[in-house]
């Protein structure tokens, strides 16, 4: 199902062409060249998603599904076309794809709609020691209220997971299983397909956390077996603000809503209200078109340089830059499992994170620091904080050897 990432790029492969079409990427900052490596944070628009959201509000906006005009049919045939169009990305159904605000909010909604109804006291819910905060504090949320404990896998000192440790905490209590994709922190890439056969056997739901992974890894839903998946357009090259649950079907029909407002309804009176089918009765209120349109056309996009060849540039720089980044006097990589997608995060002896991180930005070199949202994380490897470069497709080897030039500079500065 993904790319193997032994691959070099293909021969047509046109990295300036890619680069070109990302306006944001020849902005000066600092006065000078932008190396933009913070794209696990968020990624930037190609011009397609750019005219795709201009063309949207030029030409197609209106509300949808209300009104018999032409323009709300034209935002209508839009917006559930923005549905087909994601659907077939996970080669699914249209009726299993539920539009949300991101990762979060569809983390959230299975929580609150699908696990809060069955969770009972003792029971546990299954994660890792590498999950964001949005895939441990709403399963936090609910298991505090209904008496259930959350249990977190171990991780490795190479950053990848301990699978024995996490199957030997696969029990009769585990009611749910939620697990990331490919770590922000780490770039772990996690063994999935292992994870949802063993949860499978024992029918126990699994939740994947998708935001890393959707830009750099095809997901096909129905042949992952996952019950569920999530993702963030924003990390995909899309708007940020939009993304989408996957979901089967099964569980939709025989999920309760979480959020009432308009559009979720079938029937309103003041002593009872009726629900919409799914996924419209998890879409309460005035949905974002705009959004589901421009993550439409980054998906578009996604497959016109293809998966496989922006897999395997990502992971041509991700071993360049490793090597590189070994050179830096006092540099510590912080994850560095076998199966790894292109995150490069370190700590260094010259000083903190965040004052590297400054430094950096001096240099037009952008990269997060922090704990990245993975707090447990942090306390798992003994550090507060890491200073995280992160690859995107439009990525080339200027990028990489600018970071490595400003990290010897701040390794100097801060001696
Ligand atoms: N999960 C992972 C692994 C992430 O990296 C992120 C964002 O950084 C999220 C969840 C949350 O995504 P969003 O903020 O788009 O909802």
């Amino acid at each position: 199902m993904n790319a193997p990432l032994t691959e070099r790029p293909p021969s047509n492969f046109d990295l300036d062409r890619i680069r070109a079409q990302f306006p944001i990427l020849a902005e000066p900052v600092r006065g000078g060249r932008l190396a933009y490596l913070d794209n696990a944070a968020t990624t930037q628009k190609p011009d397609a998603v750019l005219a795709a959201i201009d063309h949207y509000y030029r030409h197609q906006n209106s509300n949808v599904h209300r009104a018999v005009h032409d323009l709300a049919e034209r935002a209508t045939t839009a917006y559930e076309g923005a549905r087909d169009r994601i659907a077939r990305w996970f080669n699914t159904q249209r009726e299993e794809i539920v539009f949300t605000r991101g990762t979060t909010e569809a983390i959230n909604l299975v929580a609150y709609s699908f696990l809060r109804p069955r969770l009972q006291p003792g029971d546990e819910v299954l994660l890792t020691g590498m999950e964001h905060h949005s895939n441990i504090v709403p399963w936090q949320l609910v298991a505090k209220e209904k008496g259930a404990k959350i249990v977190a896998a171990p991780v490795l000192d190479d950053g990848s997971l301990d699978f024995d440790g996490w199957l030997a905490r696969l029990n009769e209590r585990t009611k749910f299983i939620a697990v990331v994709h490919i770590s922000n922190s780490l770039g772990t890439v996690n063994p999935v397909e292992q994870m949802i056969a063993a949860a499978r056997a024992r029918g126990i739901p699994v939740l994947v956390d998708g935001a890393q992974s959707v830009a750099h890894l095809a997901v096909d839903f129905p042949a992952l077996g996952a019950d569920f998946f999530t993702c963030s357009a924003h990390k995909a090259y899309g708007p940020t603000g939009f993304g989408c649950l996957v979901a089967k079907r099964e569980h939709l029909d025989a999920m309760p809503p979480w959020h009432g407002g308009g559009d979720m309804i079938r029937t309103v009176s003041f002593e009872e209200s009726t629900w919409n089918e799914a996924p419209y009765r998890f879409e309460a209120g005035t949905p974002d078109m705009a959004g589901a349109v421009g993550f439409a056309a980054a998906l578009d996009w996604i497959e016109s340089v293809g998966l496989q060849a922006i897999a395997a540039h990502e992971h041509q720089l991700l071993v360049e830059g490793t090597a590189l980044l070994a050179e830096v006097p006092g540099l510590r990589m912080i994850g560095t499992a076998k199966n790894k997608g292109g995150v490069m995060s370190f700590v260094m002896t010259a000083g903190h994170a965040q004052d590297i991180g400054t430094i950096l930005d001096q240099y037009g070199v952008a990269v997060r620091t922090g704990h990245h949202c993975t707090m447990p994380l942090m306390t798992r490897f003994g550090v507060p904080a890491t200073v995280r470069a992160s690859l995107a497709v439009y990525n080339n080897r200027d990028d990489i050897e600018q970071l490595a030039m400003a990290l010897r500079k701040a390794s100097r500065l801060l001696a």
